[in-house]
């Protein structure tokens, strides 16, 4: 059975996208069959992050009621991974539904190990359905204590809204000398930190290639970083099988 993962924060420009990316082709290498949704409405980019900027049918034509999602959902080019995008201009953002989110995305369920849901942050309407979409998530927060409270209140938001909270990246460590320390970031946090991705020039050259860094420099550190998040994703979702199975 698979996993519904929603991807979220409290601000923007945390590392979602990133995230979502690069997991979802770590996960596709180990095997796993991998569906990743560009849910961010206002703002979607992952499509471009991975690759992708000819998709006729996105998910905006989905939540305007014009499309199946089964026509929105396309392979990529990396091994057993598929995208539904989003649609980047204001008129198709005007028409989509918000609200349809979580009815689109949660049939999928049963046909991927592994679905992903790249979110807004914060916690507006449009994020709140899209984050709804997923019945567990990760935060990705960056290491500065206004993201870090921001972040640890989505998850407590989710958490009474019965997500299950996997755990949190910490994403670009090591930028400035005020960076909170991992340690001190699980404090306050209060749940799992899942890993620490250092601040790499890597990871953003990697973006403006369309190329996530784990396929566009599998031996930077930051690449690294994202290969041992999927093996702890891997892990966490072999013992739960197990538990419940
Ligand atoms: P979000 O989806 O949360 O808004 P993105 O994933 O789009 O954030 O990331 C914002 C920017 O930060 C992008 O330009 C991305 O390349 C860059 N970035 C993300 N993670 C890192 C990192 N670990 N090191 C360097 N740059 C990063
Ligand atoms: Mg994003």
């Amino acid at each position: 059975m698979g996993r519904l993962i929603s991807i979220a924060s409290g601000k923007g420009g945390t590392g979602k996208t990133t995230t979502t990316a690069n997991l979802s082709i770590a996960l596709g290498k180990m095997g796993y069959k991998v569906l990743a949704i560009d849910a961010d409405l206002t703002m979607a980019n992952l499509s471009l992050v991975m690759g992708i900027d000819d998709a006729d049918v996105t998910l905006h034509d989905v939540l305007a009621g014009d499309a199946h999602i089964r026509e929105a959902i396309y392979a990529t080019s990396y091994e057993n991974v598929f995208l539904v995008p989003g649609a980047v201009d204001w008129e198709h953002v005007l028409k989509a539904d918000p609200r349809r989110l979580p009815s689109v995305i949660k049939p999928l369920k049963p046909e991927y190990d592994f679905v992903f849901i790249d979110c807004p942050a914060g916690l507006q309407m449009d994020a709140m359905n899209a984050m709804m979409s997923g019945e567990e998530v990760i935060l990705v927060t960056n290491p500065e204590i206004s993201c870090i409270t921001d972040t640890m209140k989505v998850g407590i938001v989710l958490k009474k809204a019965g997500l299950a909270v996997l755990g949190f990246v910490l994403n670009r460590y090591g930028r400035s000398e005020n960076d909170i320390p991992p340690e001190a970031a699980e404090e306050v946090m209060e749940v799992p930190l899942l890993v620490v991705v250092p601040e790499d020039p890597k990871v953003r050259e990697a973006t403006l290639e369309g190329v996530p860094v784990v396929e566009y420099a599998p031996d930077s550190e930051g690449a690294k970083a994202f290969f041992k998040l999927a093996e702890e994703i891997s892990r966490i979702a072999g013992l739960k099988a197990k538990v419940i199975g």
